[in-house]
Protein backbone atom coordinates (compact mmCIF):
# COMPACT_ATOMS: atom_id res chain seq x y z
CA UNK A 1 0.00 0.00 0.00
CA UNK A 2 2.80 2.71 1.22
CA UNK A 3 4.94 1.41 -2.13
CA UNK A 4 1.50 1.51 -4.35
CA UNK A 5 1.64 5.97 -3.02
CA UNK A 6 5.02 6.16 -3.77
CA UNK A 7 4.83 5.01 -7.01
CA UNK A 8 1.12 7.22 -7.67
CA UNK A 9 3.58 10.28 -6.21
CA UNK A 10 6.10 9.54 -8.71
CA UNK A 11 3.57 9.16 -11.37
CA UNK A 12 1.94 12.37 -10.31
CA UNK A 13 4.98 14.34 -10.65
CA UNK A 14 6.24 13.19 -13.87
CA UNK A 15 2.80 14.41 -15.43
CA UNK A 16 2.55 17.29 -13.90
CA UNK A 17 6.66 18.29 -15.05
CA UNK A 18 5.30 16.74 -18.54
CA UNK A 19 2.47 19.20 -18.95
CA UNK A 20 4.59 21.83 -18.13
CA UNK A 21 7.54 20.90 -20.26
CA UNK A 22 4.71 21.20 -23.14
CA UNK A 23 2.92 24.24 -22.32
CA UNK A 24 6.63 26.14 -20.78
CA UNK A 25 5.96 29.56 -22.74
CA UNK A 26 2.29 29.06 -21.60
CA UNK A 27 3.81 28.71 -17.77
CA UNK A 28 6.27 31.25 -18.36
CA UNK A 29 3.75 34.01 -19.85
CA UNK A 30 1.77 33.13 -16.22
CA UNK A 31 4.70 33.07 -14.15
CA UNK A 32 5.61 36.82 -15.56
CA UNK A 33 1.95 37.34 -14.87
CA UNK A 34 1.37 36.49 -11.73
CA UNK A 35 5.28 37.49 -10.50
CA UNK A 36 5.35 40.97 -12.38
CA UNK A 37 8.77 39.72 -13.53
CA UNK A 38 9.49 40.77 -17.21
CA UNK A 39 12.02 38.86 -19.23
CA UNK A 40 13.23 41.10 -21.06
CA UNK A 41 13.02 40.47 -24.97
CA UNK A 42 12.17 37.11 -24.16
CA UNK A 43 9.15 37.38 -26.20
CA UNK A 44 7.94 40.07 -28.97
CA UNK A 45 6.24 42.68 -27.02
CA UNK A 46 2.75 42.48 -28.55
CA UNK A 47 1.13 45.89 -28.56
CA UNK A 48 -2.03 47.31 -30.25
CA UNK A 49 -3.83 50.79 -30.96
CA UNK A 50 -5.82 52.57 -28.17
CA UNK A 51 -7.06 55.66 -28.58
CA UNK A 52 -6.43 58.10 -31.78
CA UNK A 53 -7.80 61.54 -31.01
CA UNK A 54 -9.90 62.58 -34.13
CA UNK A 55 -8.21 66.00 -33.78
CA UNK A 56 -4.53 65.09 -35.00
CA UNK A 57 -6.83 64.35 -38.49
CA UNK A 58 -5.01 60.69 -38.44
CA UNK A 59 -6.20 57.92 -39.08
CA UNK A 60 -6.40 54.44 -36.51
CA UNK A 61 -4.73 52.61 -39.73
CA UNK A 62 -2.27 55.66 -40.49
CA UNK A 63 -1.25 55.21 -36.72
CA UNK A 64 -0.53 51.57 -36.61
CA UNK A 65 1.49 52.10 -40.17
CA UNK A 66 3.69 54.48 -38.77
CA UNK A 67 4.34 52.57 -35.18
CA UNK A 68 4.73 49.22 -37.62
CA UNK A 69 7.58 51.53 -39.25
CA UNK A 70 8.95 52.53 -35.85
CA UNK A 71 9.42 48.87 -35.07
CA UNK A 72 10.84 48.01 -38.61
CA UNK A 73 13.55 50.34 -37.30
CA UNK A 74 14.37 48.68 -34.39
CA UNK A 75 13.82 44.78 -35.68
CA UNK A 76 16.00 45.72 -39.01
CA UNK A 77 18.44 46.79 -37.47
CA UNK A 78 18.89 44.46 -34.65
CA UNK A 79 17.91 41.11 -36.62
CA UNK A 80 15.61 40.58 -33.83
CA UNK A 81 11.95 40.43 -33.57
CA UNK A 82 11.16 42.35 -30.92
CA UNK A 83 7.65 44.00 -31.35
CA UNK A 84 4.23 42.46 -32.70
CA UNK A 85 1.22 44.34 -33.28
CA UNK A 86 -1.95 42.14 -31.94
CA UNK A 87 -5.22 44.19 -32.19
CA UNK A 88 -5.92 42.43 -28.91
CA UNK A 89 -2.93 42.74 -27.19
CA UNK A 90 -3.05 44.84 -23.38
CA UNK A 91 -0.29 46.91 -24.20
CA UNK A 92 -1.62 50.19 -26.22
CA UNK A 93 0.00 52.82 -28.23
CA UNK A 94 -2.41 55.69 -27.98
CA UNK A 95 -2.52 59.34 -29.48
CA UNK A 96 -3.89 61.84 -27.05
CA UNK A 97 -4.65 65.32 -27.78
CA UNK A 98 -4.28 67.86 -25.18
CA UNK A 99 -2.20 71.46 -25.01
CA UNK A 100 1.04 70.15 -26.19
CA UNK A 101 -0.47 69.50 -29.83
CA UNK A 102 -2.72 72.42 -29.81
CA UNK A 103 0.61 74.89 -29.08
CA UNK A 104 1.95 72.85 -32.09
CA UNK A 105 -0.90 73.84 -33.69
CA UNK A 106 -0.66 77.32 -32.58
CA UNK A 107 3.16 77.23 -33.73
CA UNK A 108 2.40 76.17 -37.11
CA UNK A 109 -0.57 79.03 -37.73
CA UNK A 110 2.33 81.59 -36.98
CA UNK A 111 4.84 80.14 -38.80
CA UNK A 112 1.84 80.34 -41.45
CA UNK A 113 1.28 84.00 -40.41
CA UNK A 114 4.79 84.17 -40.95
CA UNK A 115 5.08 83.21 -44.66
CA UNK A 116 2.29 85.29 -45.41
CA UNK A 117 3.70 88.50 -44.03
CA UNK A 118 6.94 87.80 -45.78
CA UNK A 119 4.77 87.62 -49.19
CA UNK A 120 2.95 91.21 -48.39
CA UNK A 121 6.14 92.27 -47.52
CA UNK A 122 7.89 91.34 -50.98
CA UNK A 123 4.85 92.53 -52.71
CA UNK A 124 4.97 96.04 -51.20
CA UNK A 125 8.92 96.55 -51.79
CA UNK A 126 8.10 95.48 -55.23
CA UNK A 127 5.45 98.22 -55.33
CA UNK A 128 7.82 100.63 -53.75
CA UNK A 129 10.10 99.96 -56.51
CA UNK A 130 7.70 100.62 -59.24
CA UNK A 131 6.24 103.88 -57.85
CA UNK A 132 9.52 105.15 -57.01
CA UNK A 133 10.65 104.57 -60.82
CA UNK A 134 7.37 106.35 -62.01
CA UNK A 135 8.10 109.16 -59.49
CA UNK A 136 11.45 109.53 -60.88
CA UNK A 137 9.66 109.43 -64.45
CA UNK A 138 7.24 111.75 -63.20
CA UNK A 139 9.84 114.52 -61.97
CA UNK A 140 11.77 114.30 -64.79
CA UNK A 141 9.35 115.18 -67.03
CA UNK A 142 7.63 118.36 -64.69
CA UNK A 143 10.90 119.53 -64.38
CA UNK A 144 11.35 119.63 -68.41
CA UNK A 145 8.24 121.17 -68.75
CA UNK A 146 8.24 123.59 -66.41
CA UNK A 147 11.70 124.94 -68.02
CA UNK A 148 9.97 124.85 -71.56
CA UNK A 149 6.88 126.82 -69.94
CA UNK A 150 9.09 129.24 -68.34
CA UNK A 151 11.42 129.82 -71.75
CA UNK A 152 8.22 129.98 -73.60
CA UNK A 153 7.09 132.61 -70.84
CA UNK A 154 10.34 134.92 -71.22
CA UNK A 155 9.66 135.13 -74.94
CA UNK A 156 6.05 136.19 -74.51
CA UNK A 157 6.79 138.64 -72.11
CA UNK A 158 9.73 139.86 -74.26
CA UNK A 159 8.07 140.07 -76.98
CA UNK A 160 4.98 141.78 -75.07
CA UNK A 161 7.57 144.31 -73.88
CA UNK A 162 9.37 144.72 -78.01
CA UNK A 163 5.77 145.18 -79.43
CA UNK A 164 4.84 148.08 -76.14
CA UNK A 165 8.19 149.48 -76.85
CA UNK A 166 8.07 149.39 -80.81
CA UNK A 167 4.61 148.91 -81.57
CA UNK A 168 2.86 146.59 -84.20
CA UNK A 169 0.34 145.36 -86.58
CA UNK A 170 -3.24 143.77 -85.43
CA UNK A 171 -1.78 141.01 -86.87
CA UNK A 172 1.06 140.82 -84.11
CA UNK A 173 -1.33 141.72 -81.83
CA UNK A 174 -3.67 138.77 -82.27
CA UNK A 175 -1.09 136.39 -82.29
CA UNK A 176 0.81 137.61 -78.99
CA UNK A 177 -3.07 137.41 -77.70
CA UNK A 178 -3.48 133.58 -78.78
CA UNK A 179 0.26 132.94 -77.33
CA UNK A 180 -0.91 133.99 -74.02
CA UNK A 181 -3.89 132.06 -74.31
CA UNK A 182 -1.88 128.93 -74.89
CA UNK A 183 0.82 129.75 -71.88
CA UNK A 184 -2.42 129.89 -69.87
CA UNK A 185 -3.60 126.18 -71.29
CA UNK A 186 0.47 125.01 -70.55
CA UNK A 187 0.37 125.95 -67.32
CA UNK A 188 -2.88 124.20 -66.04
CA UNK A 189 -1.65 121.43 -67.33
CA UNK A 190 1.69 122.18 -65.38
CA UNK A 191 -0.05 122.64 -62.84
CA UNK A 192 -1.71 119.14 -62.71
CA UNK A 193 1.21 117.13 -63.29
CA UNK A 194 2.76 119.33 -60.16
CA UNK A 195 0.06 117.62 -58.20
CA UNK A 196 -0.49 114.18 -59.76
CA UNK A 197 3.68 114.44 -58.68
CA UNK A 198 2.75 115.32 -55.00
CA UNK A 199 0.33 112.23 -54.98
CA UNK A 200 3.01 109.99 -56.11
CA UNK A 201 4.99 111.09 -53.22
CA UNK A 202 2.18 110.53 -51.05
CA UNK A 203 1.86 107.10 -52.01
CA UNK A 204 5.09 106.04 -51.75
CA UNK A 205 5.14 107.26 -48.20
CA UNK A 206 2.49 105.23 -47.48
CA UNK A 207 3.75 102.17 -48.99
CA UNK A 208 6.84 103.12 -46.96
CA UNK A 209 4.82 103.17 -43.32
CA UNK A 210 2.85 99.91 -44.99
CA UNK A 211 6.53 98.43 -45.18
CA UNK A 212 7.52 99.36 -42.10
CA UNK A 213 4.00 97.83 -40.40
CA UNK A 214 4.69 94.54 -42.16
CA UNK A 215 8.27 94.29 -41.09
CA UNK A 216 7.00 95.29 -37.16
CA UNK A 217 4.30 92.53 -37.31
CA UNK A 218 6.80 90.42 -38.59
CA UNK A 219 9.19 90.98 -35.76
CA UNK A 220 6.71 90.36 -33.46
CA UNK A 221 5.38 87.17 -34.30
CA UNK A 222 9.25 86.00 -34.76
CA UNK A 223 9.76 87.12 -31.08
CA UNK A 224 6.73 86.00 -30.18
CA UNK A 225 7.71 82.22 -31.46
CA UNK A 226 10.98 82.24 -30.44
CA UNK A 227 9.67 82.98 -26.59
CA UNK A 228 6.86 80.16 -26.82
CA UNK A 229 8.21 77.44 -28.76
CA UNK A 230 12.00 78.45 -29.38
CA UNK A 231 14.36 76.08 -26.82
CA UNK A 232 14.94 72.46 -26.99
CA UNK A 233 12.64 69.65 -27.77
CA UNK A 234 12.07 67.15 -25.38
CA UNK A 235 10.75 64.02 -25.58
CA UNK A 236 7.54 65.00 -23.75
CA UNK A 237 6.09 64.94 -27.26
CA UNK A 238 5.56 60.62 -26.21
CA UNK A 239 5.26 58.99 -22.63
CA UNK A 240 5.80 55.14 -21.91
CA UNK A 241 4.51 55.03 -18.32
CA UNK A 242 5.00 51.30 -18.17
CA UNK A 243 1.63 49.93 -19.17
CA UNK A 244 1.46 52.16 -22.51
CA UNK A 245 2.97 54.47 -24.90
CA UNK A 246 0.88 57.80 -25.15
CA UNK A 247 2.11 60.28 -28.08
CA UNK A 248 0.95 63.73 -27.59
CA UNK A 249 2.84 66.00 -30.46
CA UNK A 250 4.11 65.80 -33.69
CA UNK A 251 4.31 68.28 -36.47
CA UNK A 252 5.19 65.86 -39.31
CA UNK A 253 5.03 61.99 -39.95
CA UNK A 254 8.53 62.12 -39.52
CA UNK A 255 8.45 63.52 -36.56
CA UNK A 256 5.89 61.15 -35.17
CA UNK A 257 7.69 58.30 -36.13
CA UNK A 258 10.56 59.11 -34.89
CA UNK A 259 8.94 59.54 -31.25
CA UNK A 260 7.18 56.09 -31.48
CA UNK A 261 11.06 54.73 -32.27
CA UNK A 262 12.12 56.43 -28.89
CA UNK A 263 9.61 55.63 -26.85
CA UNK A 264 9.07 51.88 -27.86
CA UNK A 265 12.76 52.06 -26.97
CA UNK A 266 11.81 52.95 -23.87
CA UNK A 267 8.95 50.05 -23.44
CA UNK A 268 11.41 47.65 -24.33
CA UNK A 269 13.37 48.64 -20.91
CA UNK A 270 16.29 51.11 -22.63
CA UNK A 271 16.68 54.54 -20.77
CA UNK A 272 18.12 58.00 -22.22
CA UNK A 273 21.55 57.48 -23.45
CA UNK A 274 24.54 60.38 -24.17
CA UNK A 275 25.14 60.44 -27.85
CA UNK A 276 22.75 63.55 -29.39
CA UNK A 277 22.64 61.65 -32.80
CA UNK A 278 20.81 58.66 -30.64
CA UNK A 279 17.11 57.77 -30.89
CA UNK A 280 17.20 57.52 -26.75
CA UNK A 281 19.27 60.52 -26.04
CA UNK A 282 16.79 62.88 -24.07
CA UNK A 283 15.89 65.62 -27.23
CA UNK A 284 15.01 65.79 -30.57
CA UNK A 285 17.98 66.34 -31.22
CA UNK A 286 20.73 65.48 -34.40
CA UNK A 287 19.05 62.61 -35.14
CA UNK A 288 17.84 61.67 -38.74
CA UNK A 289 14.40 62.78 -38.86
CA UNK A 290 13.83 61.08 -42.26
CA UNK A 291 16.05 58.34 -42.38
CA UNK A 292 15.51 57.14 -38.15
CA UNK A 293 18.76 54.84 -37.64
CA UNK A 294 19.88 53.67 -34.30
CA UNK A 295 23.05 54.46 -33.18
CA UNK A 296 25.94 52.24 -32.01
CA UNK A 297 24.76 53.86 -28.46
CA UNK A 298 21.15 52.62 -29.17
CA UNK A 299 22.01 48.72 -30.38
CA UNK A 300 24.49 48.56 -27.19
CA UNK A 301 21.92 49.65 -24.83
CA UNK A 302 19.96 47.35 -26.44
CA UNK A 303 21.91 44.47 -26.05
CA UNK A 304 22.57 45.21 -22.21
CA UNK A 305 18.70 45.37 -21.81
CA UNK A 306 17.96 42.50 -23.64
CA UNK A 307 20.81 40.25 -22.57
CA UNK A 308 21.51 39.53 -26.21
CA UNK A 309 24.82 37.81 -26.91
ZN1 LIG B 1 12.68 59.45 -23.38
Amino acid sequence: MKKFFQYLVIIIFFSIWGIILRNYTIVRDKVQEITGINLPCAKPLQYAIGTVDPRFNLSAGDFLADAQDAEKIWETQSGKNLFEYNPNAQFKINLIFDSRQLQSNEADALTKNLDQLEVAHNQIVTQYKNLSGTYAQSVAKYNADAADYQKKLDDYNQAVADWNKNGGSQDEYDKLKNKKKDLEDLYTQLEKERLAVNALVGKTNNLASKEQGVVNEYNANVSTYKNKYGGGREFEKGLYDGTEINIYQFKQPADLRLTLVHELGHALGIGHVDDPSSIMYYLLSDQDMEHPTLSAEDLGALKTVCKFK
